[in-house]
């Protein structure tokens, strides 16, 4: 050991350039299985909990479809255990639309950019960086601490989450609850309040085929039976049909808390206001305010004087927890009689409260290091690899921290072009992952 200013090593100190090693790994999820860098992250991330002493353990769900999964004994190992969950792949880049190279882990203008820098690589980092930083100093965890570290979450998890909890749902004996992604990112209201986003819901979705059959001829004859014609009036109908303004108790719950925040009564009625003062992050809560049914894809004919006897159409639908019944009766009562609906992709909607230990110890850490800090639950319009620990009975919070200049569009960050996470931002996440993690 050299004397005077070598520091040593600390949370801080290494987390950006763990997000950076993560970054460079290109763990690319093109949903069918050829994606490059599961296998070699998963080994990273494990090299990265062996140095330390754990003995973290690699599964394959499939050729290269790696998770690392590791258990760290607690105090009291008669408390149940609390998971922290990360997906290791990241939705594929185009290195031509970027300013750096996606997969580069470029350091510069303090942000660590690439794909993954904000979803999630950021909190695979953080997470990384504070489990060793306990180990090198000999702090256990209060309680058993389960960490995942999880492939094929931006394909839904099957190779993943959902296998893990499929076929090795004893790694996770014990464990009542789980923080992960996507919450706990700040919003920055005024400068006497910083909202922190924590996610207690998401929308179930329902991808859906739509099929009309009509009465197939030639294209120069009358037809008042044209499938293509019964399809097009049915899905322009739903296109521009706005389901109504439904506040979930989530929804409810986060206008209570910015209201507070503001000190001005917000009225759940008048959502066109206080989305005005969301600024940036207007778009995640009011997609959070209805389910939602867009039309993404058409099929039909194939020949220009042919009629054909059916025609396609594929739906994208969204709905709120407990509003799933009425938002299928609305669908079919807006396409009508003529259409069939399938369900190809299915998948639950979540909500839990916002209250309890938890959450608290969340409140606190945040507190601790940001004075005008505040905890707001919301509601995640997507979906994450919560949906399966909640089958083993987990309850599932949106939990990375991360503080965030006010100018950064955090949400256009996700899948976006340029994605990058503020140098700063990290090492706020790690102090506070690491206070909660004494609380929790
Ligand atoms: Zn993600």
């Amino acid at each position: 050991m050299s004397v005077g200013s070598e520091r040593a090593v600390t949370a801080e100190s290494e987390v950006a350039e763990i997000c950076r090693d993560l970054i460079r790994i290109d763990t690319s999820n093109y949903g069918d299985g050829s994606g490059p860098g599961e296998r070699k992250a998963a080994e990273y991330v494990a090299e990265q909990l062996a140095e330390f002493g754990l003995e973290p353990q690699i599964f394959e769900s499939a050729k290269g479809r790696a998770s690392t999964v590791v258990r760290i004994e607690g105090e009291d190992r008669s408390r149940p255990g609390l998971l922290i969950h990360g997906h290791t792949d990241v939705v594929p880049a185009n290195a031509d639309d970027w300013t750096v190279h996606p997969f580069s882990g470029e350091i510069t203008d303090g942000c660590v950019w690439g794909r993954g820098a904000v979803d999630m690589k950021d909190m695979d980092a953080m997470t990384l960086a504070v489990v060793r930083d306990r180990l090198r100093t000999g702090r256990k965890p209060p309680r058993d601490l389960v960490l995942a570290f999880l492939a094929d979450e931006e394909a839904g998890g099957t190779y993943g989450a959902r296998f893990l909890v499929d076929r090795h749902p004893e790694l996770f004996e014990g464990v009542t609850e789980a923080i992960g992604e996507v919450g706990g990112f700040s919003f920055t209201v005024n400068d006497q309040a910083r909202l922190y986003l924590i996610e207690t819901a998401e929308k179930g979705m329902h991808w859906m085929r739509l099929t009309v059959e009509g009465r197939a001829g030639h294209g120069s004859m009358e037809n008042n039976d044209n499938a293509i014609t019964e399809l097009c009036e049915a899905v322009a109908r739903l296109g521009r049909h706005q389901f109504p303004l439904r506040i979930t108790k989530t929804v409810r719950a986060f206008l209570d808390e910015l209201s507070d925040a503001l000190g001005v009564r917000l009225d759940p009625e008048d959502m066109d206001e206080t989305l005005r003062v969301l600024g940036g992050i207007a778009k995640m809560i009011g997609t959070t305010l209805r389910n939602t049914a867009q039309p993404t894809m058409l099929g039909a004919g194939y020949k220009v004087n042919v009629i054909p006897g059916q025609a396609t159409a594929h739906v994208d639908g969204r709905f709120l927890p407990g509003y799933e019944e009425e938002f299928l009766a609305e669908l079919d009562s807006v396409l009508g009689p003529r259409v069939k609906r399938e369900s190809l992709h299915y998948d639950k909607a979540l909500e839990t409260s916002f209250d309890g230990p938890l959450v608290e110890a969340m409140q606190t850490a945040l507190r601790a290091e940001d004075p005008i800090a505040r905890a707001v639950p919301y509601c995640l319009s997507g979906g994450t690899d919560a949906k399966s620990f909640q089958d083993l009975g987990i309850r599932c919070f949106g939990f990375a921290p991360l503080q965030l200049p006010p100018e950064l569009d955090f949400a256009g960050m996700f899948h976006g072009v340029d994605e990058r996470v503020p140098v700063d931002g990290l090492q706020f996440g790690v102090r506070v992952l690491d206070r909660f993690i004494d609380l929790a």
